[in-house]
């Protein structure tokens, strides 16, 4: 019986993955092949001072721990300098398919899962540190974060949790005391950064990658044991391991992943990397890498310099690419049901409709519009709408922000067209061209009218909007401003932002300034309009 809360050092944790699954007898910490394992143990490699920089009260008290001080023996696990005596630390063997190309191995090479621990409503959870030092699959590179891309993985996952995203968690922000060389942008211009650790929870870190380098290698029973691994322990509600359940898994997956894609197309969250070894098999946002946020409306954007030759995994894309990475895994899991035509592909149909109507609900509930028996109008509308923002260069949070406000006035005056209207399009717009302006005023019209047919109070319809319509999320420039603080050692912005993304429905007129449209300097800025891989 655990008493909550407790502190970390106390916490007595579990290790399903290790104890249940295959792992590396060889304890050589060196890249390397690792065939017929699921996992390596591994022992994360210590650093020089670390101290706690950010800390989730919120998950904290979900996982019944108590927030520690800066420095101490919390930290220190949380740094991968000291290691629990009920903690077994590995890393995980997977491949992946990288822009489209299979690339063999990957796995863990800079995170290690140091164990599970229960939560408060008796889930069990993996806590992973991202940066704890090299693996046998860190390759060419050192194990290793830097302060920048640690920030943007703390805040986005924590900011992507409450505005309702499914998504992995962050508890801790630690620094290392110790500096990273990186080259932002592969460009010859490597620079030491400090580093840092974040400690991220999931109750599952599995990717679609784990599946498919099993296929790859022809490790058919290690196959089928990792499956029925994932399905005890995330998927218990479909019984007992068969082949008709692996299809119905599968079926589960193609539901999960459509969700958590039409959340990030509802919210304007880029992912930047959809390889297949970034794509959670728990249907989770992972793995924050070079991601970014719609500002102006654009299908066509990725902040992701190393995508600028196809844009592969630009915003519009996204949807389209689950469903590639889906059929991926869908071919990994072939050797386990008996007809994979039959078995496996009605569910990347699922995929496609499950799609379509969370991404038109969610936009319904956004626009405060009820959805219709017959809802094929309003799908006219919502298409218009994509094309009127786009061309209208209009700020897709602020958009919808705004419009919820003006619901009353639309109603009272039962036009799109009035000055309160001219008045948000100038304001959401990054182009100030009025002939940009038209079909996103057009809309407004055809919005107002659809706006009449609904029979709630205008009040109530505006206060629902509000619900769906985050007045805060975490802008490119923002991160960077806070990183760019951060690294100077003022960790004000960063803790300013937190502040507003933990409630980003919420007014804080304290905070206006972050729920501000981008300004002009930020639209070319490094870091903020453009990023790669490297962090
Ligand atoms: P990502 O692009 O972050 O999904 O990473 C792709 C692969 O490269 C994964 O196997 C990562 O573990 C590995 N990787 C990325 N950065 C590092 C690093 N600094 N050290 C070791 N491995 C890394
Ligand atoms: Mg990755």
């Amino acid at each position: 019986m655990q008493i909550f809360p407790q502190p970390l050092e106390q916490t007595i944790f579990t290790n399903s993955f290790v104890e249940e699954l295959l792992g590396d007898p060889s304890q050589e910490n060196v890249p390397r092949q690792v065939p017929g394992y699921h996992y390596s143990p591994v022992q994360p490699t210590p650093v020089p001072d670390p101290h706690l920089l950010a800390w989730s009260d919120e998950l904290a008290a979900f996982l019944g721990l108590v927030r520690p001080p800066e420095r101490g023996p919390a930290v220190e696990l949380l740094a991968g300098n000291r290691v629990a005596t009920t903690m077994q630390p590995y890393a995980a063997r997977y491949g992946g398919h990288q822009f489209g190309n299979w690339a063999g191995q990957l796995g863990d090479g800079r995170a290690i899962s140091l164990g599970e621990l229960g939560a408060v409503d008796g889930s069990r959870w993996e806590l992973q540190l991202k940066g704890a030092g090299p693996t046998p699959y860190s390759r060419r590179a050192d194990g290793r974060a830097v302060l920048r891309s640690s920030i943007r993985e703390f805040l986005c996952s924590e900011a992507m949790h409450h505005l309702g995203v499914p998504t992995t968690r962050a508890l801790s922000l630690v620094g290392t005391g110790d500096e990273v060389v990186r080259d932002m942008f592969y460009n010859g211009n490597a620079r030491p950064e400090p580093g840092a650790i974040v400690c991220r929870v999931a109750p599952s870190f599995v990717r679609f990658g784990n599946f498919q380098i099993l296929l790859a290698h022809q490790e058919l029973d290690n196959l089928r044991q990792l499956a029925d691994y994932v399905i005890r322990h995330h998927f218990p509600e479909l019984g007992v391991p068969s082949p008709a359940v692996y299809a119905q898994w599968f079926a589960e997956v193609c539901r999960r992943t459509a969700i958590m894609v039409a959340h990030w197309m509802t919210v304007g969250f880029v992912h930047g990397v959809m390889n297949t070894d970034n794509m959670s098999i728990l249907g989770l946002t992972i793995d924050y890498g070079p991601y970014g946020w719609l500002e102006p409306y654009e299908p066509g954007w990725t902040p992701n310099t190393t995508d600028f030759s196809t844009y592969r995994y630009a915003f519009g894309q996204q949807p389209r690419v689950a469903l590639w990475n889906l059929m991926q895994l869908a071919q990994a899991l072939t050797p386990l049901v008996s007809e994979p035509n039959a078995d496996l592909r009605p569910a990347l149909d699922t995929y496609v409709t499950t799609f379509n109507q969370a991404r038109q609900a969610m936009l319904l509930r956004k626009l405060g519009l009820t959805p219709q028996p017959d809802g094929q109008p309003d799908y006219a509308l919502t298409e218009a709408l994509h094309a009127a923002l786009e061309t209208a260069e209009a700020d897709m949070t602020l958009f919808f922000r705004r419009l919820s406000h003006l619901v009353p006035v639309l109603l009272t005056e039962a036009t799109g067209s009035g000055p309160a209207v001219q008045q948000l399009i100038e304001e959401v717009s990054y182009n100030p061209a009025g002939a940009v302006h038209g079909p996103l005023q057009e809309w407004l019209e055809q919005y107002a009218q659809r706006l009449g047919q609904e029979s709630a109070a205008p009040e109530a319809i505006r206060a629902g909007m509000l619900a769906a319509n985050p007045k805060y999320v975490l802008r490119n420039y923002l991160a960077q401003l806070a990183i760019e603080a951060a690294e100077a050692g003022d960790l004000t912005d960063l803790e300013r932002l937190y502040h507003v993304l933990k409630t980003p429905f919420d007014e804080h007129p304290a905070y206006e300034d972050l729920a501000a449209k981008r300004p002009d300097w930020a639209r070319t800025k490094p870091g903020s309009a453009t990023l790669s891989c490297s962090s």
